[in-house]
């Protein structure tokens, strides 16, 4: 049995969209659209139509960059739409679950919501370094468990769950879930993608971002990456003309080798950044504990959190800071080389302070 049959019943016989053909060379009286380009011409398919249905040559070069074949992958709007279609497609209200870790990044659980799923948490603690207890997620899945997400590297904690146990997980949990690995701190891991499992694992799906690494936040484009039956189904779920002629076409053009070297670089100076960071930010004499990363950001234990935060962000510096079980910890996100010497400047005063 293929995970496609764990969608909801009404997804798995939706059919996609019958949206107006689109032949080049045509003249296209078939889609209520303007006849007319007002938006000047500096995109290369004019503004008046419509985009694809579905962006075709970006898939592909997706699918390159990611090394998958494009019919198992799905271009979306950021990760987060595809977080969204997974959900809607996947759960019963009021029936199914959705099972992840905790602390982990909270749009699974958002989404769960808005689809009247349950989300079941497994902690990961902070004396284990927020190690992934493989064994205690398959122990709390239950019957109704459709989607697991794994955030490989984890949002907030930056640790990554290795590659055995994320085996042991496909292994033991068959068919009877479809395990979720979002990638979207990857790059910053040194670790290669999983998307090579996919063929051995017919219950993988990953979630990769262009936001991150290749610095493109602001075109909201990412993608996710199945088995066909399940990319056909999120593709049915997912907006007709979901991404815009402007951002397909920044999102070629970022594509580019050219560009890639550029955000291969730019990968490496944050690493180094990161290194740099924490490598003085441990020496603080307010700072308890740093948790190694595998992302563009790192956990960090303080004795005051609500003190290192206020005094940060009156010196213009913004840091994140989750209650609950992360209450003392601060997470930081790797920024330029510049910000870091500020916001250590910043944090040296505090220090002296202290003293
Ligand atoms: N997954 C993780 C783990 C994230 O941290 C984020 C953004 N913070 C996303 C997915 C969503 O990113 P986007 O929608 O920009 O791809």
């Amino acid at each position: 049995m293929s995970i496609a049959r764990l969608a909801r019943p009404e997804i798995q016989s939706l059919h996609a969209y019958d949206a107006a053909e689109q032949v080049e060379d045509t003249i296209r009286l078939n889609a209520n659209e303007s006849p007319i380009a007002i938006a000047g011409d500096q995109f290369r398919r004019p503004l008046n139509r419509y985009p694809e249905v579905r962006p075709q040559k970006l898939r592909r070069a997706l699918a390159r960059r990611f090394g998958c074949s494009p019919d198992v992958l799905l271009v979306t709007r950021g990760s987060s739409e595809a977080i969204d279609l997974l959900v809607r497609t996947f759960c019963r209200a009021g029936e199914d679950s959705v099972l992840t870790t905790s602390p982990s990044f909270s749009m699974y659980r958002h989404y769960a919501e808005v689809q009247g799923a349950r989300t079941i948490e497994v902690a990961a603690r902070a004396e284990d370094d927020f190690a992934i207890d493989v064994d205690a997620m398959l122990a709390a899945c239950e019957a109704s468990t459709r989607l697991i997400f794994v955030c490989s590297p984890n949002n907030p904690t930056g640790t990554s769950l290795p590659r055995p146990q994320l085996e042991k997980l496909l292994r033991e949990r068959g068919n009877r879930s479809a395990i979720v690995v979002d990638e979207a701190y990857v790059e910053f891991s040194g670790n290669p993608s999983v998307i090579e499992l996919l063929e051995t694992h017919p219950n993988l799906l990953v979630l990769r971002t262009l936001s991150k690494a290749l610095a493109f936040a602001g075109a909201r484009c990412g993608a996710v990456v199945g088995p066909d039956a399940v990319i056909r189904m999120l593709s049915a779920v997912q907006a007709p003309y979901a991404l815009a002629t402007p951002v397909v076409e920044c999102v070629e053009d970022a594509l580019r080798d050219e560009q890639i070297a550029l955000a291969e670089r730019a990968v490496a100076t944050i690493i180094a950044e990161r290194q740099r960071l924490v490598n003085e930010i441990r020496a603080f004499g307010f700072v308890k504990k740093i948790w190694p990363s595998e992302a563009n950001f790192f956990l960090i234990e303080v004795e005051d959190a609500g003190k290192v935060l206020e005094c940060c962000q009156h010196q213009r510096i913004l840091l994140r800071h989750f209650g609950g079980e992360l209450a003392s910890c601060i997470r930081v996100s790797v920024g330029s080389k510049e910000e870091n010497d500020r916001l250590l400047r910043v944090l040296a005063t505090l220090q002296r302070s202290d003293a």
